[in-house]
């Protein structure tokens, strides 16, 4: 039935014929169980789609009223806050300035009063969320939700994300890194026929989630993709926040950039500001972020020859200075990597923009909230 529930909530196949197909299920197993998803209220019927000869057949949509989703994509110094329908449409959303270095206590209180008031503005509340999703800046254990030795987000060591939702105890909360997320957001969004994609943001630090034989790849622990502390030959003078030193992060982030950009006189506080600064056309930041570029290719190409993927997408405030910053990985990775592996592949800006973690936090819910565990527990 939670294969059912799956593909009607996606509108992969909206009639019983086409779910019988899909699942290569009888039609009357087919028959029995979409009348134990209408009895639960969860799906209903919606009209009649186009006849193929004979009785037009029925659509199956999930119901209004089914419950919602609670997303939150939390980055070093943004909070994107959502409440989507079951099917992932998103309802409400907000976008707000955070530090995430004030600490899991309270970062998460104004996580759960947004959700609060983006729960009150469309009439719901606390019983109708049926998952949560949340992206953090930062290494999690995925099976646990624990934030384990991040780099940045000072305070959140050790911290276990689903505990502190306490009102949300019955239903599934689920944490995971924030490139993983939108790696996994441009893969439901925009990309699906895509089975072999690598997203990579470059923000205040850099970070590559993998999204393998269609599915996101999170490797044993949650670690997959943590290509920021990959060392780049040539900078062993330059200490990285992790402890290491010539890590990619700390000579070509956005952090970094805006430490030289800073040290040469330029008032910059954030990597948005650096982005802002080249995309004006001052020409220290654009030659500054046109380096950093390069040097981050050198990773790229190396995981490329790894992972052989289809297509690249960047994302993180640096695509906004323009073409230069994909150029500049294109032109490193297709040096380095042996044509196999470029001959087809695509590098581009993720379509989904700054939404990307946001989509993939839903996505992430919406997978949990319709799992056979969490129907189980409905029915
Ligand atoms: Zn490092």
């Amino acid at each position: 039935m939670s294969a059912l529930l799956a593909l009607i909530a996606s509108g992969t196949a909206v009639t019983r014929t086409e779910l019988a197909a899909t699942c290569g299920l009888s039609r009357s197993t087919v028959t029995q169980r979409v009348n134990r998803l209408l009895d639960t209220g969860l799906v209903v019927e919606e009209g009649n789609g186009a006849s193929e000869g004979g009785r037009p057949p029925t659509v199956l949509a999930l119901a209004p009223g089914g419950g919602v989703l609670l997303a939150a994509d939390l980055g070093a110094t943004h909070a994107r806050l959502a409440v989507a329908g079951l099917g992932g449409t998103v309802l409400a959303e907000t976008d707000d300035d955070i530090d995430v270095d004030d600490g899991p206590e309270a970062v998460l209180g104004l996580v759960r009063d947004g959700w609060a008031r983006l729960l009150g503005g469309l009439g719901a509340g606390v019983p109708d969320v049926r998952g949560v999703g949340i992206g953090v800046p930062g290494p999690v254990e995925f099976s646990t939700g624990t934030v384990v030795r991040p780099p940045i987000m000072a305070g959140w060591d050790g911290f276990r994300v689903p505990g502190f939702f306490t009102e949300h105890r019955d239903v599934p909360i689920l944490v995971d890194n924030d490139v993983n997320l939108m790696a996994l957001g441009e893969h439901r969004g925009a990309r699906a026929t895509e089975d072999s994609l690598l997203y990579v943001k470059i923000g205040t630090g850099i970070g590559c989630g993998i999204v393998t034989a269609g599915r996101l790849y999170r490797g044993g622990d949650g670690a997959a993709g943590d290509i920021g502390h990959i060392r780049l030959p040539g900078h062993e003078e330059t200490v990285c926040h992790c402890g290491n030193t010539g890590c990619v992060e700390a000579v070509a982030s956005g952090a970094a950039l805006v430490q030289a950009l800073r040290a040469g006189g330029l008032d910059v506080g954030t990597a948005r500001d650096v982005a802002r600064l080249a995309a004006e056309g001052n020409t220290a930041a654009r030659r500054a972020v046109r380096v950093a570029a390069g040097r981050i290719g050198e990773v790229i190409a190396a995981v490329v020859s790894f992972h052989n993927p289809r297509v690249i997408l960047v994302g993180g405030p640096f695509t906004a200075v323009g073409d230069e910053v994909l150029a500049e990985i294109k032109a490193v990775v297709y040096r380095r990597v042996l044509p196999l592996a470029t001959r087809t592949l695509r590098v581009e800006t993720g379509p989904l923009g700054g939404r990307a973690g946001i989509v993939g936090a839903i996505a992430l819910a919406q997978e949990h909230a319709l799992s056979p565990g969490a129907l189980a527990r409905w029915l």
